[in-house]
């Protein structure tokens, strides 16, 4: 089924303007870097740049992979560029920004799926922001250890990896990633010693109420301690219609589902994302 009325009220955003928003935009053009925001159509970014903050996304604007939803390009991407890590740490500098989110592409083209780019940035993040917390949202980097270590000896504040949909539509969501694997990496990062781990689900993607459910009990086995539940919009015609717009009380339902199976802190709303309120989520 395509829908073809307009959004409901409740996922009507401003425009962003602002002082706020122009420097980010500045910063982020000047570094040349690239954010999920753009990359991604975000609706919130009036609000959170607005805020002085910005999902970072590193290792290129290509990526290997070509979930159905994601309007991030599909392709052989660049060669490395060894001073990103230094780019993106003088922009979190720049911005002065107290809680950071990093994510990438996914890079299989890599044998070390882009850690070593991972870690780099991480540390220099410390180096020049001390006092920022991060946030890391990695790919599931085919599941293999020695890439995910990287990521956990530089010691994120929250690690995330988002599932982005239940177990029956992954394949037709995520095309290049597993349900399961997805899991064993959250797991893993929390037997790893990580201190908060996150994931996110898409909804409006055709899942029943009992799936999404399952998802959240699965990820609590997988001892996840953060899930952002959020609407998914059609980023262009050529990807994934919307099935359905999932109400605001149906959100609200299921954050309460969430919080009583003891995850800490359930982030449920049509104009969620996994990088919303993210500075939140460091209890
Ligand atoms: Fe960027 Fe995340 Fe905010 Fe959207 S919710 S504008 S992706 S930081
Ligand atoms: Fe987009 Fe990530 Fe999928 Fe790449 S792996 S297409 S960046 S969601």
């Amino acid at each position: 089924v395509k829908i073809k009325q307009p959004k409901p009220k409740w996922l009507r955003v401003k425009l962003p303007t602002g002082n706020n928003y122009r420097n980010v935009r500045k910063l982020v053009d000047t570094y040349g870097l690239h954010t999920i925001c753009q990359s991604g159509n975000c609706p919130n970014m009036g609000e959170c740049w607005g805020e002085g903050t910005a999902t970072f996304m590193i290792l290129g604007n290509v990526c290997t992979r070509s979930c159905g939803f994601c309007s991030v390009k599909t392709g052989r991407p660049e060669t490395v560029d060894w001073d990103e890590p230094e780019r993106v740490a003088r922009s979190v500098k720049l911005m002065s920004v107290k809680h950071c989110v990093i994510t990438s592409v996914d890079r299989d083209d890599l044998r070390d799926g882009g850690s070593i780019i991972w870690k780099e940035t991480v540390q220099a993040v410390r180096r020049m922001s001390p006092g920022t917390t991060m946030e890391t949202l990695i790919p599931d980097f085919k599941g293999e250890t020695v890439n995910i270590d990287r990521i956990v000896e530089v010691a994120p504040e929250i690690v995330s990896h988002n599932m982005e949909t239940v177990r029956r539509l992954t394949r037709k969501v995520r095309i290049q990633a597993q349900y399961d694997r997805s899991l064993e990496v959250l797991r893993y990062l929390k037997e790893a010693g990580v201190p908060r781990t996150k994931s996110g689900i898409m909804l409006g993607l055709g899942e029943k109420r009992e799936e999404v459910i399952e998802s959240l009990a699965d990820l609590r086995k997988a001892n996840v301690d953060i899930v952002t539940l959020g609407q998914y919009l059609q980023p262009t015609p050529g990807h994934l219609p919307v099935q359905e717009f999932v109400t605001p009380e149906q959100f609200e339902e299921y954050k309460e589902i969430g919080l009583e199976m003891g995850f800490r802190y359930v982030e449920s709303g049509p104009l969620v994302r996994s990088s919303y309120h993210a500075e939140r989520h460091m209890f």
